[in-house]
């Protein structure tokens, strides 16, 4: 399943990029600058995530409809947490109002200490309201973890878990960021012979800094592999070597990715332009 002919067509390999709401004015400034240079690589869509890091509902669907207003495609982030079938109905109809056409559908996650309480238990719980409610009105993506997700009670159960959300209606995945391919391969192969057959965009995070990425790492389930990490460590603060090493480590992932035939690239842009500029600007030269 991984030999496809990509060759010469292999720099209009398709690219998303997911941002952040930004949380003060100076932040969504900043925000209106990075989206413009990233505009110029003509992305599918952006995507702007809902509800981590305590931002709002507000900040996502505000920053939606600036993309959507720029003529950009926006794929607004959905978590169904704490939330109740009257809510997702109301946010629903809002987001259709806007004119948007893509979600990203995740449970999302509770800060510790809250309850639950909502009526929502999984992802796929979401989907299926979201398909029944609302038809095709939307194209749905759901998240994928070729290294597992942490709370999974075990690789295989996570398995079902993303095949429950592709036949509850999901049209797509893009997965948490990974930096073993193998993982990434295993889990399309494994999703393809239980007959799930949607596409799978590997997520990218660029590497710009050791220590935020190590702390990020651990919560989500995402592993830095053993000499990955030590290299990062051995620079210190020599901001200048970690940036150059990791562009050289995630320009070979996405090379390898790419060469095996992926259906796109979902760039984790961490609301700056410049990494992953430079990614794009290097698999283009290398392709
Ligand atoms: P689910 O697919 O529901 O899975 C959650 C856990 O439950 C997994 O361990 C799964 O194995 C298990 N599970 C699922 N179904 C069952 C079942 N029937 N029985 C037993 N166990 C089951 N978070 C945010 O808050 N906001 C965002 O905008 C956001 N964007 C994201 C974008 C991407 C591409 C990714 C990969 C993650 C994103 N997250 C976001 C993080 C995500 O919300 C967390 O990883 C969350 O813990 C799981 O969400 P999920 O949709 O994958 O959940």
């Amino acid at each position: 399943s991984s030999s496809s002919s990509t060759g010469a067509a292999s720099t209009r390999l398709p690219v998303s990029f997911e941002f952040f709401p930004p949380k003060t004015p100076e932040g969504a400034a900043k925000l209106r600058t990075v989206r413009q240079a990233l505009y110029q690589r003509s992305p599918e869509f952006c995507s702007v995530t809902y509800g981590a890091g305590g931002s709002t509902q507000e900040g996502t669907f505000s920053t939606v409809r600036e993309i959507l207003a720029e003529g950009f495609s926006a794929a607004s982030h959905f978590s169904c947490i704490g939330a109740t079938r009257d809510s997702v109905r109301e946010q629903l109809a809002t987001l259709k109002a806007m004119g948007v056409k893509r979600l990203v559908a995740l449970r999302g996650d509770l800060p510790s200490g809250y309850g639950a309480g909502g009526e929502f238990q999984y992802a796929s719980d979401l989907v299926a309201f979201i398909r029944a409610e609302t038809g095709r009105d939307f194209h749905i993506e759901v998240a994928a973890y070729p290294e597992v997700h942490p709370q999974a009670r075990s690789p295989e159960a996570d398995l079902q878990a993303y095949a429950a959300k592709v036949r509850a209606g999901a049209d797509a995945a893009i997965t948490q960021y990974f930096y073993n391919s193998d993982a990434y391969f295993r889990f399309v192969d494994d999703a393809y012979r239980l007959g799930l057959d949607v596409p799978v965009v590997p997520g990218i995070m660029p590497i710009t800094s050791s220590t935020q990425l190590m702390r990020f790492s651990d919560a989500c389930g995402a592993e830095i592999p053993r000499w990955i990490r030590l290299r990062l460590q051995s620079y210190g603060d020599d901001i200048e070597s970690i940036k150059a090493f990791g562009l050289d480590v995630v320009t070979d992932l996405c090379d390898q990715l790419r060469n095996a035939g992926v259906p796109g690239l979902h760039f984790y842009t961490m609301n700056q332009s410049v990494a992953t500029l430079a990614l794009l600007d290097r698999l283009a030269l290398s392709a």
